[in-house]
């Protein structure tokens, strides 16, 4: 038996291990699940799991917590802390699913308690990728990824040569506005970017995709999985999201893993790693499928990618302030108080205007986080919409 914590169980990622779960009661046991707010979901799946303990991030949910799991067994608790005191109960696997800044602490905490730790929340890396890795390390921490693309490359990857890997190549979706103008790009609205074509995901990382701020997080993210120098890693547009990303070795082989555009698929191989598991999923039908198109992304469409690139060339707090203004700029569009085209502004003239030295502790990172939200958020004031 695998004993199994999900941080941030009732996302959508989240829910996706849980259905893993639940489907080989047998094979794992729930330590402890966690969720921002979402009671009713949280307190469900932890009865249905028998966890030993069910956590809420906002203290104001504590006490219809504690009635939701009343008489069940289940323990409840609530805060930022509690959270954190639940990444470090040292379950066997952990999978770290908050989304955003919000679950840097909580990664910290489940690297430093050792085991395997099952990595979605790309954040993590892109603001603190040599903390983070150096936790990895230094605990003994097995660390997996399980962003789909990461995750195929992890799988592609031949651990007995990696100094022969020439380069790593990201697939991106290109998100539901690839082929739109311009001015059409100027007029999206949040109902339309939350739905992408392929993937069924939380809000904030589908408006990433139709951004490509995605495919930028994930060029960081991959940096620090990956011992490739930042040249080496390359996007290629491909919208059918079947190949999930693709490693070329010096030889001129480059292996690509396939499937349907299922997050369980590679939340699954990160569960039973290095062994497999069955999972239900769509098995890929190529036939149906028909043909794989590739093509580049658009600069002007997409400018997200390219300060992303710049950020991980620089380096040092650049990539920090990229996601915290960021994350700023994707709550205010979907909050209805900027457009579409501003995202990539706010995130450029946020890292126009503040420059600190690079960080060297997860408190460093965070303290750089505040201070660039804090002017991403005079620069939303500025966007009358
Ligand atoms: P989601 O919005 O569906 O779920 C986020 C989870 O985090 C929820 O359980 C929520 O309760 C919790 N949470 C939110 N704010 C919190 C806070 N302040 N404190 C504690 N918990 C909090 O997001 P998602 O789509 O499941 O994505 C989760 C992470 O995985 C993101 O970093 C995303 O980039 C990454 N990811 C998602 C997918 C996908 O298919 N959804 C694919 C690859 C990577
Ligand atoms: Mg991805």
């Amino acid at each position: 038996m695998k004993s199994v914590t999900i941080l941030g169980a009732t996302g959508s990622v989240g829910s996706s291990t849980l259905d893993l779960i639940e489907r080989s009661p047998e094979a794992f046991e729930v330590v402890a699940l966690t969720a921002h707010r979402d009671v009713a979901k949280l307190a469900a799946a932890a009865i249905r799991t028998r966890a030993k303990l069910a956590v809420v991030a906002d203290e104001t949910c504590l006490e219809a917590l504690r009635a939701a799991l009343a008489g069940s067994g289940v323990e409840a608790r609530a805060g930022a802390g509690a959270v954190c005191e639940a990444a470090r109960m040292g379950a066997d696997w952990t999978m770290a699913a908050i989304v955003g800044t919000a679950g840097l602490k909580p990664v910290m905490a489940a690297l430093e308690a050792g085991g395997t730790v099952a990595l979605a929340n790309k954040e993590a890396l892109v603001s603190a990728g040599d903390v983070m890795t150096a936790a990895a390390r230094n605990h003994g921490t097995t660390l997996l990824p399980v962003d789909s693309e990461h995750n195929a490359v992890f799988q592609c990857l031949d651990s007995t040569a990696p100094d022969r890997v020439s380069r790593i190549i990201l697939t991106a979706s290109g998100g539901p506005f690839r082929d739109y103008s311009h001015d059409q790009m100027g007029a999206i609205t949040p109902a339309q970017a939350v739905a992408h074509p392929n993937w069924s995901m939380g809000a904030k990382i589908s408006v990433d995709s139709a951004t490509m701020m995605n495919k930028g997080l994930e060029l960081i993210e991959a940096f620090h999985l990956f011992p490739l120098r930042a040249d080496q890693f390359d996007v290629v547009i491909h919208r059918q999201s079947v190949i999930h990303s693709m490693v070329e070795y010096v030889d001129g082989s480059v292996l690509a893993q396939l499937g349907s555009p299922d997050m369980r698929i590679p939340i699954a191989y990160a569960l039973a790693w290095p062994d497999r598991m069955a999972t239900p999923c769509e098995r890929l039908d190529l036939v149906r499928v028909g043909r794989l198109d590739f093509e580049a992304p658009v600069d002007w469409r997409f400018p997200a990618l390219a300060l992303a690139r710049d950020a991980l060339s620089a380096g040092g707090a650049r990539p920090a302030i990229l996601n915290a203004a960021n994350e700023v700029a994707v709550a205010a569009f979907l909050e209805g108080r900027v457009g579409f085209l501003e995202i990539a502004a706010i995130v450029a003239d946020t890292l126009a205007r503040y420059d600190p030295a690079a960080p060297e502790s997860l408190d460093a990172v965070l303290a750089i986080d505040a201070e660039a939200r804090a002017y991403a958020g005079e620069r939303v004031k500025d966007c009358v919409l």
